[in-house]
């Protein structure tokens, strides 16, 4: 890039951001932005809001205050202000959430769970989706488990399906929930491998986890949340090595050391 042309705007935009639950101030004030083709890891202790963060992000949740904007101002959303169905939706089409407890439908086949979203939301041709599908599910190692249900499937290769199913929306961000914390130590791998390829190909993601050395692999950004505010943000090698602030300090301990 020539020193002369602008920095091309953020994919994501948040500035802001608060959320109460009754008198529980969830998010306080949250701001960041991330670059597409960048990755964005969220740390910090159970109920500091991260996954309020994500939620938001998805539109299933609606902030009190703060803004957020996409793609540059194509799809920005005010919270201050009354928020049009359309403009909520709006937002909700521009990302795909991956869930902590996978979320698959449980009456639906891996190839249906996959292709639902695009062929009854979307509504791209049935043809086109499930090839597409088919693609992804071989690339993650599924492609045998097309017709297979949920609880036919260990916990890993129903997170595979989440990602895939996510992927499948084409969404310009993918959201990740503490993907890999409901799984068996060594179903785990699976799932961070795939990612980390996704992370590779280019995808911007923003993806809640405690797995350190994951993070520090896949991550542009980390950012330390508690009590709802954003403590301390950095690149992961410094941030997770050489935190400033002491609750970061003491929260990182506590990962590595936790008796
Ligand atoms: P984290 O993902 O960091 O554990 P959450 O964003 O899930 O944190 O939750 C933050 C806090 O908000 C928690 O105390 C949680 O109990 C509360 N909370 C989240 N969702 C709701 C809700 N729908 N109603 C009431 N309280 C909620
Ligand atoms: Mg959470």
């Amino acid at each position: 890039m020539s020193p002369t042309e602008p920095a091309s705007a953020p994919l994501l935009e948040v500035s802001g951001l608060a959320k109460s639950f009754g008198d529980h101030e969830v998010l306080r004030s949250i701001d960041f932005t991330l670059h597409a083709g960048k990755v964005l890891v969220l740390i910090g202790p159970s109920g500091s809001g991260k996954t309020t963060v994500l939620r938001s992000l998805n539109g299933l949740e609606q902030p009190d205050a703060g803004t957020i904007s996409v793609a540059g101002g194509e799809v920005e959303i005010d919270f201050g202000l009354p928020v049009p169905v359309g403009k909520r939706l709006a937002l909700r089409d521009r990302s795909a959430m991956v869930f902590q407890h996978y979320n698959l439908f449980p009456h639906l086949t891996v190839l249906q769970n996959v292709t639902e979203g695009p062929i009854v939301v979307q509504k791209r041709a049935r043809a086109d989706a499930e090839a597409e599908a088919l693609a992804l599910l071989e690339r993650v190692g599924l492609g045998d488990k097309r017709d297979a249900y949920p609880f036919e499937l260990s916990g890993g290769q129903q997170q595979r399906v989440g990602i895939v199913r996510a992927v499948a929306l084409r969404p310009q961000l993918l959201l990740f929930d503490e993907p890999t914390s409901s799984l068996d130590p060594e179903l785990v791998g699976d799932v961070l491998t795939v990612m980390k390829e996704l992370a590779d190909e280019g995808w911007t993601m923003v993806i809640v986890t405690h797995e350190l050395v994951f993070a520090r692999q896949v991550a542009d950004e980390v950012l330390f949340l508690d009590g709802g505010v954003i403590v301390e943000r950095g690149a992961p090698e410094r941030l997770f090595t050489a935190p400033t602030q002491e609750r970061t300090k003491q929260f990182l301990n506590r990962l590595l050391f936790p008796f």
